[in-house]
């Protein structure tokens, strides 16, 4: 077995040289690239006596598949309000996984800090048809059985999301209801 791997690597030996000199792929990658074991790799390299090159510090975002992923779905429209559990549908795996890649990104400023925050999938139903539906905001609560879905919007402003005004405008009648509305609540 040995002398067999050792025969296949002989003949690839200066193309696995180059590897050694230009990549910072690991002994375990290139072993499996040229059939050999990681030992192997890594005796053939000190016999040859190569000046490995350094792998550039920390987490390479751009060469992260994980990372990539996220990116692109942070680049939606509203992406604050995707939950965690669409973000880890969409990209399989588990979130546990993910959060570690999200802080770098978040670090970095690659994605909005407030992404892969929500953790409701209620919330972001609502939010949802708050975004795109010109319904009023209490029609959308009652959808969701929120007993106040203006302040659940209100609270979120004031934690730094970025909430745009209702796609419902508000007539001068409407108005006058939910002031009459809000008013028998206090006296309530
Ligand atoms: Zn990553």
């Amino acid at each position: 077995m040995l002398m067999r791997r050792l025969a296949i690597l002989g003949s690839k030996e200066d193309s696995l040289v180059n590897d050694l000199k230009e990549t910072t792929l690991s002994f375990k990658k290139l072993g499996e690239r040229y059939g050999v074991s990681r030992q192997a790799v890594h005796n053939f390299s000190k016999r040859q006596g190569v000046k490995r090159p350094v792998k550039p510090k920390g987490h390479q975002t751009e060469e992260c598949r994980l990372c990539q992923k996220l990116i692109q779905i942070s680049k939606k429209p509203h992406s604050e309000f995707i939950s965690t559990y669409t973000i880890v549908k969409e990209t399989g795996g588990s979130w546990e996984k993910y959060v570690r890649h999200l802080r770098t990104l978040r670090s970095k400023g690659l994605v909005n800090p407030k992404f892969g925050r929500l953790h409701s999938k209620r919330v972001e139903k609502a939010f949802a048809i708050y975004f795109t539906k010109r319904l009023p905001i209490d029609t959308i609560g009652r959808m969701f059985r929120y007993k106040n879905f203006s302040s659940v919007i209100r609270r979120h402003r004031e934690l730094g999301w970025n909430v745009p005004p209702s796609l419902y405008v508000y007539d001068g009648r409407e108005r006058s209801r939910i002031r009459s509305e809000i008013q028998r609540r206090k006296q309530r």
